[in-house]
């Protein structure tokens, strides 16, 4: 117990005193850098994450405003060909479920670069993006998909109420979990959501995380990590109910929950909500004590990986990474490993290519220069697409390359 921590929870504001996962001190996970910051100063923020006690909701402290985090985003959805399945898929599942077509209106908060929206706009359904980031959302307009630049809330949701904009079916994914204000956010929906309405979140699933030791998807951005049992209790307090639940692969294991106004009644409580919250109780995350054991593990991560590294370096091997995703930064930072381990990574999206990582400062080229180097290994920053990236980069397995995974625990494939 932490008497001294101030914090408090961001849903019932019970002060926030036990401890999940401290990862020491990392810049933001998506601060690239340019060749000419590498000379400044740069800021690096606590990443510590706690339990709250009463409501149970895993929370990181806020240090920036969202403002100076996603105004400017590095994250283009479209770069990742499984992402694209994955958004082209859930509209081919949508549309016939929920009867949407051209007199519906699918509204996405943090719609991004359009990935989503266009597979409904192709289908003729109207569509409307929230995307605060103006960079990404720029890419978005240029598609043809309407988008509004603004930070999705209580008081965007009113004014476009007042336009008569009202959803038929709102999408978030990926956005609950990078809200600070997240009741602000959740009575934002309820305002935009038709009376028989559906709204779908996908986020990754917390007890995923815990079991599974996934703990660099923990950063700055990411502000609150969800249970159903947490995430259950913040939209009933909205007058939001969960009505079912979809267990999914994507970002090493996430949720969909389906959820609707606790007034329509036209919705049946699928039996897979009560299923999934009776397994979350069974594995005891309805006790502080299994929030707790996290840390011991995270450590125990940490010491094999370098331990790894220090023996491969040792041996003289070569060793590059592939990607540049958020979380391979609160890894490589927490790690301590930098280019004196790693040489470079690689990454296919070209508004990284040529920065380099924040904290660690390890170079991002094309993922050309891996055939160009013949490195002995290639460790696989963004895990859960450790199969897409093995097959796009199967070559190195020419010269006799190896790729390596950190997560759960360091391995070699
Ligand atoms: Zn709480």
């Amino acid at each position: 117990m932490d008497e001294t921590n101030l914090l408090t929870c961001r849903f019932c504001g019970e002060r926030l005193n036990v401890l999940f996962a401290d990862l020491g001190a990392s810049p933001l996970a998506n601060s690239y850098l340019t060749p000419a910051q590498l000379h400044q100063a740069e800021p690096f923020y606590p990443l510590r994450v706690y339990v709250c006690a009463s409501c149970l909701l895993v929370q990181a402290e806020a240090f920036e405003t969202p403002e100076a985090i996603f105004t400017d985003y590095a994250y283009f959805a479209s770069y990742s060909d499984s992402w694209l399945q994955h958004a082209k898929a859930y509209t081919e599942m949508a549309v016939p479920r929920f009867g949407l077509d051209r007199h519906s209106l699918v509204l996405e908060l943090a719609s991004n670069d359009g990935y989503l929206l266009q597979y409904f706009a192709a289908k003729g359904i109207p569509v409307l993006g929230v995307e605060p980031a103006h960079n990404v959302a720029n890419v978005a307009i240029k598609k043809g998909i309407p988008t509004v630049v603004k930070f999705f809330g209580e008081q965007t949701s009113r004014e476009l109420s007042e336009q008569g904009v009202q959803a038929d079916l709102i999408v978030g994914n990926n956005v609950l979990a990078h809200v600070p204000q997240l009741n602000d956010f959740v009575r934002g929906i309820k305002i935009a959501l038709k009376a028989t309405g559906v709204i779908t979140m996908e986020f990754p699933h917390l007890i995923r995380l815990v079991k599974e030791n996934q703990f660099d998807t923990i950063y700055h951005e990411h502000f609150s990590y969800f249970s159903l049992i947490a995430v259950e209790k913040i939209f009933a307090a909205h007058g939001l109910t969960l009505f079912d639940v979809d267990e999914l692969d994507t970002h090493g294991g996430s949720l969909r929950i389906y959820a609707k106004h606790a007034e329509d009644a036209s919705k049946r409580i699928h039996p897979r909500i009560i299923d999934l919250r009776r397994q979350e109780e069974n594995a005891g995350f309805i006790c502080l004590e299994t929030y707790r054991c996290v840390a011991d593990k995270v450590k125990a991560t940490k010491y094999g990986l370098l331990e790894f590294l220090i023996r491969a370096k040792r041996e003289k091997k070569i060793i590059v990474g592939y990607g540049a995703p958020a979380k391979g930064n609160t890894l490589l930072n927490y790690c301590g490993i930098r280019s004196d381990f790693i040489e470079y990574t690689v990454d296919r999206s070209p508004h990284k290519q040529g920065h380099f990582l924040p904290g660690t400062h390890i170079p991002i080229y094309d993922p050309d220069k891996i055939s160009q180097t013949r490195p002995d290994y290639v460790l696989i920053l963004p895990w859960n697409l450790k199969d897409e990236v093995m097959a796009q980069m199967n070559h190195i397995r020419d010269w006799g390359g190896q790729f390596v995974v950190p997560i759960p625990e360091v391995k070699v494939l």
